[in-house]
């Protein structure tokens, strides 16, 4: 087939419904070409990841829990023996107790931190020893953060702090595995209203503040990360690695809005 991504097989990771931030990446790379595989927590979402891949013409659907080592391991086993190599991964994988999404980070429990970290700070990297023995022709693994890691959000708490650990891992990453020609990169996407995000608490409130005060004055769509994505997947972002990529509307660049009515 024709397209940015003709000829490229990957994994995504992280699809759970048609809202999910997975889903708006996964159609963007199959209209250009791409040959995807889906992981997906849990026999009960397969039921709905197998009919939305199937709408874009994929039909490899893999069982992963990335808390379990072994789950990673027979993923990734079952990957090698249908392609052997793949040329991109997308981590779009989050998780924490929704009680410590609200009220005080200083409240977090050890436990929770610690299961935080495990899945949406350690899986990435976990994820990357992994495909990087797969990409044998170099590749492009990318991972989903938010600001919540550079500046306090309300509520985000211990998730603000583990995406804060995911964009230093990204760095890092970046550096061991760029001799091998493969790049990692993460996108921060501003908020969009998915299964993860309304455990977040005030998420509407969210939404709202950062449609009033983003220099585009609007939220964004799942299909505006899934465009990013697929310049940093192809070869289009051939340059770009160990990057941090904002896809928030403007956000991230506001210290203090203008006044958009001038006699305030
Ligand atoms: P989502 O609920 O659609 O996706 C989260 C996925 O994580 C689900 O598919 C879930 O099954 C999976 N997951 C959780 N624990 C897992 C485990 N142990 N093993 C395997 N999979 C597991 O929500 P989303 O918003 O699309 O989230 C995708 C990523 O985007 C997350 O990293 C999230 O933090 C990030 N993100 C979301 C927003 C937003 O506003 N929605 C903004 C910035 C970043």
């Amino acid at each position: 087939s024709m397209g940015l991504m003709a000829g490229k097989r990957g994994l995504i990771m992280g699809l759970a419904n048609d809202k999910s931030i997975a889903w708006g990446i996964a159609q963007q790379l199959a209209a250009q070409g791409a040959e995807i595989a889906f992981s997906y927590q849990g026999e009960a979402l397969k039921k709905r990841v197998e009919p939305l891949a199937a709408s874009i013409g994929m039909n490899t659907f893999v069982e992963c829990d990335v808390s379990d080592e072994a789950s990673m391991d027979a993923l990734f086993a079952e990957l090698a023996a249908k392609w052997g190599k793949i040329d991109f991964l997308v981590h779009a994988i989050g998780f924490s107790d929704k009680n410590e999404l609200r009220g005080r980070y200083v409240d977090t429990s050890r436990q929770n931190f610690l299961m935080t970290m495990d899945i949406s700070v350690y899986s990435f990297t976990a994820v990357c020893q992994r495909a990087a023995a797969m990409m044998t022709e170099g590749g492009s693994l990318l991972t989903l953060t938010y600001y919540g890691a550079e500046k306090v959000m309300p509520h985000y708490n211990v998730m603000g702090v583990a995406k804060a650990g995911l964009e230093a891992s990204v760095k890092y990453l970046a550096e061991d595995l760029g001799k091998d020609g493969i790049r990692v990169n993460a996108i921060s996407a501003g908020p969009i209203k998915t299964l993860a995000a309304s455990g977040i608490g005030d998420f509407r409130y969210i939404m709202k503040w950062n449609e009033l005060n983003s220099p585009l004055r609007r939220n964004v769509t799942q299909d505006e990360v899934g465009k990013a994505a697929l310049y940093l997947l192809s070869d289009l972002g051939s340059g770009t690695t160990g990057e941090n990529l904002h896809v928030d509307a403007g956000y991230h660049v506001v210290g203090m809005k203008a006044v958009d009515a001038p006699d305030i």
